[in-house]
């Protein structure tokens, strides 16, 4: 079954100044109801030695009950962290206290290997100089983010998935079709969202299609750093009408 269209009045990763957005999350909440959204996830990035997430869950919680009880329309707001694939056993930076987030965003920001995360500028370097295949690279990548949804089951979303693959100097064509299959049904064995992300343009309509063609619930995002680009979507919704059509005509050779 095709997943369903994505919500266009959601924004799944906004962040703040808790990490390195430039409005607080008062700022953020407002411009999402000025916006006519009817769901925003508050998201700010972490490592395992973050120490804000406890402050963060109150504050964002604190903000909803206020936000609540001063408009009629209802607006929900969710709380989630940003976080990175580690290395290919599917480790995630991470601190141990995860507690009160509806969310948790599992994102490429270095290229995780066996023995860790590499830099992308490490990773090119290495393809020039013969080190890797560019398949090989792809498989590891997809391996790595696949082992890490059992930790983030039932509240992960891949975020801005593959944009790791141009700094390097690779391009989601280097995917195997298999391999794209077999992440989205690790999505769907641990209720894991594939996000579409309007700063990085990705994943790709044919990545996505891969997705949407097994049924992986697919969630719009902005990765906002600044409130006046929340909830505004083009690139997004180009992706999303291409790969329905692709997803769609994977169904029928199907039948
Ligand atoms: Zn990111
Ligand atoms: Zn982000």
């Amino acid at each position: 079954m095709l997943s369903a269209a994505p919500d266009f009045l959601s924004d799944t990763h906004v962040h703040s100044t808790f990490s390195d957005g430039r409005d607080t999350i008062e700022e953020n909440v407002a411009q999402a109801r000025r916006r006519g959204l009817h769901r925003i996830c508050l998201v700010d990035h972490v490592r395992t030695t973050t120490t804000w997430v406890g402050d963060f869950v109150a504050a964002t919680q604190a903000l909803a009950a206020t936000d609540r009880g001063s408009h009629e329309v209802p607006l929900e707001i969710l709380r989630g962290v940003e976080t990175k694939v580690l290395d290919q056993k599917g480790g995630l930076d991470l601190p141990a206290d995860l507690g009160g987030l509806d969310r948790i965003l599992v994102a490429d920001h270095q290229f995780p290997m066996a023995d860790g995360p590499h830099h992308p500028k490490e990773v090119e370097a290495d393809r020039a100089a013969g080190r890797y295949r560019d398949a090989e690279l792809a498989d590891v990548l997809i391996e790595s983010v696949g082992n890490s949804l059992p930790a983030v089951a039932g509240r992960g979303i891949l975020a801005h998935m593959f944009s790791v693959l141009p700094k390097v100097g690779m391009a989601e064509t280097d995917l195997s079709p298999a391999g794209l299959d077999w992440l989205a049904d690790e999505c769907l064995a641990f209720d894991v969202a594939l996000e579409v992300n309007e700063r990085w343009a990705c994943p790709s309509p044919s990545t996505l299609a891969h997705f949407m063609a097994r049924g992986v619930r697919i969630v719009c995002a902005t990765d906002s750093h600044r409130a006046e680009t929340i909830g505004v979507y083009e690139k997004v919704r180009s992706i999303v009408d291409e790969a329905t059509v692709l997803a769609e005509g994977a169904e029928r050779q199907d039948v």
